[in-house]
């Protein structure tokens, strides 16, 4: 394929945010490019679980029966202190064709939605790197770059949707500031066969502990993803293997062990913050370019999806006359993207709690508030995405 020099959208960056966008334009018939520097799709499984707003947004992408089929079902997040759970919370009160949350490694969700737009005649121009763009009374001129050095295109377009991650290039370009903080903490994470399962096969847990929190969900591969804070005055190796999550799982109290060495695992580090603005003009942000936090309750890459398409429908309600839909977009998805930020911040914060005092409040404060019936619908909507879903607002 030829990248076109001249178009409605130009999407940079090929993540779940950015294919989201590019379905959606296609499906409303409005001409996009879609381009991506790196030569294939991420592999790795990152974000690994897909919440009920998110599986409604891909019911009207028209994937979302098969997302179901490939995914595992999560029916219940359950909160524990090492082995004593002090609440199970049912996704079974949500309103709407999908109360549950889906187990789906993020590779495999980009899978789907390359797999998707290819039925909509468009694909991923891959191995082209935008590196500069200029805004005209017309729209955007960008400047792509191939990756290779052999080649470089000007397009120019009406819009220019920056989907491309927390470093954005386009978040830079359009003059948008963005200011992150991080937490000290390491984190780490893991995707592995243990036995005894950690839990139910059909439950998330979070287990907390003096030393630390562990979450623990089922992958359909019939591998675990465990996402862990680091142990007070120890150092997450790179690449956590068997031998130091076993020793992890004992120091927390949990009844589990690794039964092979992890598919993948990493250590990493938080920042948490929003751009000050989702839009510069054609400029429109949306994703990790927009916004990042911590993986608490898994928001990230479902908050992603939720503005590609409310982006996508806004765009495509305006290039086809139907009034200025566009200036929605920014403060809707800003109030959105903020909320999220705050209270995974704050479920960030009280998970990091060391204090013996503060951690057995927190036990008890949790054991008794998340087992009443209201709070647990509240909280089942609020991490579902339900309440910030374009679809709902
Ligand atoms: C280790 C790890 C674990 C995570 N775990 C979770 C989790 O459990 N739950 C959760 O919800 N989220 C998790 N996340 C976050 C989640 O992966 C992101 O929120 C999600 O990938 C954001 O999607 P995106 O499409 O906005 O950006 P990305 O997935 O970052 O995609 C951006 C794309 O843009 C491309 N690109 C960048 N610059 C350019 C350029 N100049 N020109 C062209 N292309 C460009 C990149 O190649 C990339 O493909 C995790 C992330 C990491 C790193």
């Amino acid at each position: 394929m030829t990248i076109p020099s001249d178009v409605d959208v130009l999407i940079v960056g090929a993540g779940p945010t950015g294919l989201t966008a590019a379905i959606r334009l296609a499906q409303r018939g409005v001409r996009a490019t879609i381009v991506d520097s790196a030569p294939h799709p991420a592999r790795e499984s990152r974000a690994a679980l897909v919440h009920a707003a998110t599986i409604e947004i891909m019911e009207r992408l028209g994937v979302a029966e098969e997302a179901v089929r490939r995914g595992r079902r999560v029916n219940a997040v359950s909160i524990s202190a090492s082995t004593r759970v002090l609440a199970r919370i049912p996704f079974d009160s949500l309103e709407g064709p999908y109360p549950f949350a889906l187990g789906l490694p993020q590779d495999a969700t980009e899978e789907l939605l390359i797999e998707r737009l290819a039925t909509l005649g468009a694909a991923v121009e891959r191995g082209w790197r935008v590196d500069m763009l200029q805004q005209t009374p017309a729209g955007c001129r960008s400047v792509a770059a191939a990756t290779d050095g052999t080649d470089s295109r000007v397009i120019v377009s009406r819009y220019v949707v920056g989907a491309d991650g927390h470093d954005s290039m386009v978040r830079a370009q359009a003059g948008i500031a963005f200011a992150a903080r991080r937490y000290h903490e390491d984190f780490l994470l893991a995707d592995l066969p243990l036995d005894p399962p950690p839990s139910p096969e059909d439950e998330a847990r979070i287990t907390l502990s003096p030393d630390g929190v562990t979450v623990f969900g089922a992958l359909p591969s019939g591998n675990h993803r465990v996402i862990g804070t680091a142990s007070p005055g120890h150092e997450v190796p790179s690449h956590p293997d068997a031998a130091y999550l076993d020793a992890l799982f004992a120091a927390r109290g949990i009844p589990t062990r690794a039964e092979g060495e992890p598919a993948w695992s990493s250590r990493f580090r938080i920042a948490h913050g929003v751009a000050e603005r989702m839009r510069a003009g054609a400029v429109l942000l949306c994703g990790d370019a927009a916004h990042v936090h911590s993986p608490a309750a898994g928001q990230g890459m479902n908050t992603g999806i939720a503005d590609a398409y409310d982006l996508a429908e806004r765009i495509a309600d305006h290039l086809q006359g139907r009034g200025d839909a566009l200036d929605g977009y920014e403060p809707g998805r800003l109030a959105a993207a903020h909320e999220v930020v705050r209270l995974t911040d704050r479920i960030t914060r009280a998970a990091l709690i060391r204090p013996a005092i503060l951690r057995a409040l927190r036990n008890a404060a949790l054991g008794r508030l998340l087992t009443l019936p209201a709070v647990q619908r509240r909280l089942v909507r609020w991490i579902s995405g339900i309440e910030r879903s374009p679809l709902h607002r």
